[in-house]
């Protein structure tokens, strides 16, 4: 890195000297002449005067052109810029520094080439983002110096917009300051320097207008082998002298794009808005999974529990037996079915009414939930009828069961009706049995069991 800016520096003052051929009536010119310029103090950082002495960066280019082409020269100064209008136009004075070609004063002058372009920028307060276009500022209230070239320029490219001229840049950066106006329009270097001078700290360049001030020199028109000479040696200005006299006058950087500070609120806005979201979304995420489990258990129970007895439903026990039946064939094991009804139900109905009745069907289901097995597979087939599958159980076990629970029924006392009986088919699986013929031939025992008295349990065993 080091070498690199070495190698930089090298070529820099190589080419700062690079000779400059003037032609003979040019040296000659500059030999006997003394030039005389004319300035107006009164245009920081190009002319001004810094403890009586003129200085600016007008003032160091022409430093800069004048040991190039070792000329005599002296300054004289006016307060009034049509005053040095007039010098050069009466040829009282020579050459003014910092001035860019009109028609108007082409008629009387002669220009160098621009040996600095500075761009027409724009100036806000601090909390006003990077402007990147001019139409931002249509409906603003942008100021200038009066009749300055900033305010020509501007004028003539933005005829529609709201340009108010006042007094000189300090006036203008004041209106900003204090929120009477939104932006200040001048050369780059003027603004910056002026927002430095009078410490408008919450000023800042918020961006460039496409506007370019070109600097030139303007000579009295008779002096045409200095103004050839003076172009000679604006070729030979390097980047390097640029950077140093700017580095003097100029020492705010302006912004580009978007503040550091900008970006880091944005970014820290953006990541707490990212932040809320998505807790916000894990919240509800973890809501929703919530309800749906609570769902799926509803809607398991809809679909496999009998809503009143809170055992298996119709549909659950149709599912269970084609599957029992199935695993039965397959693995040529025992299985056996109990169908069983509840006596004399309608008279339970009619004596103490609906809702007794359901209480019964209740606590019949959970007395037989009882004394069944775990692996027993027991569910409501219908009104008062119910169903107890039995899984690798042959018919006298199965009959057996049936038997216990017909006794336990007998034994226990309900609540209000006290008593209750129920009757009992019971049959075992055979091979050529379908789901159909299964459930037909309990049934038909049952039957019989109403038929031969009711509370009784009939079965392949006594027929
Ligand atoms: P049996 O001994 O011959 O079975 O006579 P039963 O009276 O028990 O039989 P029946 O078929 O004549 O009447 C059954 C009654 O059961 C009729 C019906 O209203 C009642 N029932 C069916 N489901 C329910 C229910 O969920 N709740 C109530 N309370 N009663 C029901
Ligand atoms: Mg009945
Ligand atoms: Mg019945």
């Amino acid at each position: 890195m080091k070498v690199f800016f070495a190698l930089l520096f090298s070529i820099y003052i190589l080419s700062a000297d690079t000779k400059i051929h003037l032609t003979n009536s040019e040296k000659e010119f500059i030999n006997t002449h003394t030039i005389k310029c004319i300035l107006t103090p009164n245009w920081a950082p190009f002319n001004t005067k810094i403890n009586g002495h003129i200085a600016g960066i007008a003032v160091d280019y022409w430093q800069l052109i004048k040991q190039k082409l070792h000329i005599k020269s002296k300054c004289i100064t006016t307060s009034e810029w049509i005053n040095v209008l007039n010098a050069i136009k009466n040829k009282k004075a020579d050459i003014t520094l910092a001035t860019s070609e009109t028609k108007d004063r082409k008629k009387y002058a002669i220009f160098s080439k621009p040996y600095a372009t500075f761009p027409i920028a724009i100036a806000t307060r601090n909390d006003v983002g990077y402007i990147a276009s001019m139409k931002f500022l249509k409906h603003k209230i942008i100021v200038v110096g009066k009749n300055y070239t900033a305010a020509k320029l501007l004028k003539e490219r933005y005829p529609n917009y709201n340009i108010l001229e006042v007094k000189n840049i300090q006036t203008a950066l004041d209106m900003v300051s204090s929120g009477k106006a939104y932006a200040a329009i001048d050369i780059m270097p003027v603004l910056i320097y002026n927002i430095n001078k009078y410490e408008f700290a919450n000023l800042k360049i918020s961006g460039k207008t496409p506007l370019e001030f070109k600097m030139q020199f303007m000579i009295r028109n008779d002096y045409t082998p200095l103004a050839s000479a003076i172009n000679k040696a604006i070729d030979t200005i390097t980047p390097y002298d640029k950077e140093k006299i700017y580095g003097k006058w100029i020492y705010v950087k302006y912004q580009t794009g978007f503040s550091v500070e900008q970006v880091l609120t944005w970014a820290i806005i953006i990541g707490i808005l990212i932040t809320i979201l998505f807790v916000y979304w894990i919240i509800r995420l973890k809501k929703e999974i919530k309800k749906r489990h609570k769902l799926e258990e509803e809607l398991k129970k809809i679909s496999f529990y009998d809503s009143l007895t809170d055992i298996y439903n119709r549909y659950k026990i149709d599912l269970s037996l084609k599957s029992q039946i199935e695993l039965a064939k397959k693995y040529k094991i025992p299985l056996s079915i109990i169908f069983f009804d509840i006596d004399d139900f309608k008279k339970i109905n009619d004596t103490y009414g609906h809702k007794v009745g359901d209480e019964v069907l209740i606590e019949l289901s959970k007395l037989i939930k009882r004394n069944i097995r775990q692996t027993d597979i027991f569910g409501r087939w219908g009104g008062e009828e119910f169903i107890i599958i039995l899984p690798n159980t042959d018919l006298t076990t199965a009959t057996h069961i049936a038997n216990k629970l017909k006794k336990a029924i007998e034994e226990h006392s309900f609540p209000i009706i006290k008593h209750l009986t129920c009757s009992f088919g019971v049959t075992e699986l055979k091979d050529n049995d379908s789901l159909n013929t299964l459930t037909v031939r309990a049934d038909s025992f049952l039957y019989e069991a109403k038929n031969k008295g009711k509370n009784r349990v009939i079965s392949d065993l006594n027929v």
